[in-house]
């Protein structure tokens, strides 16, 4: 069976999904891994260490910024010539998006957002939530190349082998695309509740606290600097449910659930979030869910190992207090 896999990247750096997608691919057989960018010689190394067997590299200044025309066509253009049986890509927008105009060129489908695949000699069964991530299904892509993108963290990311190589295949770009990017917002820094394995999310809650005397806005912002304190101390990410990003007190890169981000955490801490099944939906996969909320009755309790009823503002530094002592910081 001939597997690829794209190794999706901004300006270098790699999504860790990516490399969770070339551990796949390496226990159904032999990896060949996709590194097209410009100046990324780098990332075809780091493919190698995580155990591809092949590089195709496609390193031409035309591919200097993501653009999905001239990338799915670099895609498409070496798949004609190859023929791959199973093409992988991270779950993120960038990929999905190449994904599906490769798959049209190719006449074939694209997986979206599987959590598990099964290979019975070469016949790929790809799991995938539905309903809003109540059931999960199993299914087939009949064409072929079968394009699956895999949800971030929900496969083990291999080990990194320093040293390791394999073999290299320069290949041509597919340049030629109707748009040019402008340039680049900064977004914040920090670690990305997609590759987060700890994540501290603030709800509407985070506006609740009369005693300090302080308009809305402003408690959530002292509420959210509590969140952020303790998820900095776990290594962890902030997140939020979108009444807190409708609000304004954070913003939508932020956002958990149905119109935000599915995470797969190992550990998510939801404060001042009710339950909504609009935000369950993205935490659906999440190892361990533990909930702190003032109202006993709130739907998070249905789906969190631990709940605590009480208030964030008095629980969350106390935690924090508690993790410091624990982890000596
Ligand atoms: C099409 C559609 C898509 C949507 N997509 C999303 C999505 O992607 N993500 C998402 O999150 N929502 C989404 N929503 C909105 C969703 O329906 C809910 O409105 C939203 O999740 C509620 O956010 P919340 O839990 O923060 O607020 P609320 O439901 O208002 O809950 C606030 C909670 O905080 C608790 N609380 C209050 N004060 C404190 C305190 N001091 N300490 C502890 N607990 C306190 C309360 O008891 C309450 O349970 C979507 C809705 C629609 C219609």
């Amino acid at each position: 069976m001939k597997t690829w896999v794209y190794i999706d990247h901004f300006k270098g750096e790699v999504v860790s999904a990516a490399w969770e997608a070339v551990g796949v691919a390496k226990s159904f057989g032999m990896v060949s891994a996709l590194v097209f960018g410009s100046g990324v010689e780098s990332l075809a190394k780091a493919a190698f260490e995580f155990g591809a067997d092949e590089v195709l590299l496609a390193d031409d200044p035309s591919l200097a910024d993501f653009r999905a025309e001239t990338y799915a066509s670099t895609l498409t253009a070496l798949a004609s010539a190859s023929a791959p049986d199973l093409i992988l890509l991270p779950n993120t927008f960038r990929a999905r998006e190449m994904a599906a105009m490769s798959a049209i060129d190719l006449n074939s489908g694209v997986l979206v957002d599987v959590t598990a695949l099964e290979n019975n000699a070469g016949n790929i069964t790809a799991t995938r939530p539905i309903y809003e991530g109540k059931l999960f299904e199993k299914t087939t892509c009949s064409a072929s190349p079968q394009f699956i993108t895999l949800r971030g963290r929900a496969f083990p990311r291999p080990v990194r082998m320093e040293g390791s190589t394999g073999t290299l295949r320069k290949v041509s770009a597919q340049s030629g695309a109707l748009t040019s990017v402008e340039g680049y917002s900064a977004g914040e820094s920090g670690v990305s509740i997609n590759d987060a394995g700890i994540i501290v999310s603030g709800g509407r809650g985070v506006s609740n606290n009369p005693g300090l005397g302080l308009d809305e806005k402003a408690t959530a912002e002292k509420g959210f600097t509590l969140i952020g304190e303790l998820a900095a101390l776990l290594g962890g990410a902030v997140g939020a449910s979108r009444a807190a990003v409708d609000a304004g007190y954070i913003p939508y890169s932020h956002q958990v659930g149905q119109t935000g981000k599915v995470v797969s955490p190992d550990v998510y801490i939801a404060a001042g979030i009710s339950g909504s099944i609009q935000h369950i939906v993205g935490i659906r996969t999440a190892k361990l869910v533990v909930a702190i909320n003032k109202d006993a009755e709130a739907p998070i309790f249905g789906v969190a190992r631990y709940g605590v009823v009480g208030d964030l503002f008095t629980f969350i530094p106390l935690l924090t207090a508690a993790f410091k002592q624990k982890l000596g910081k």
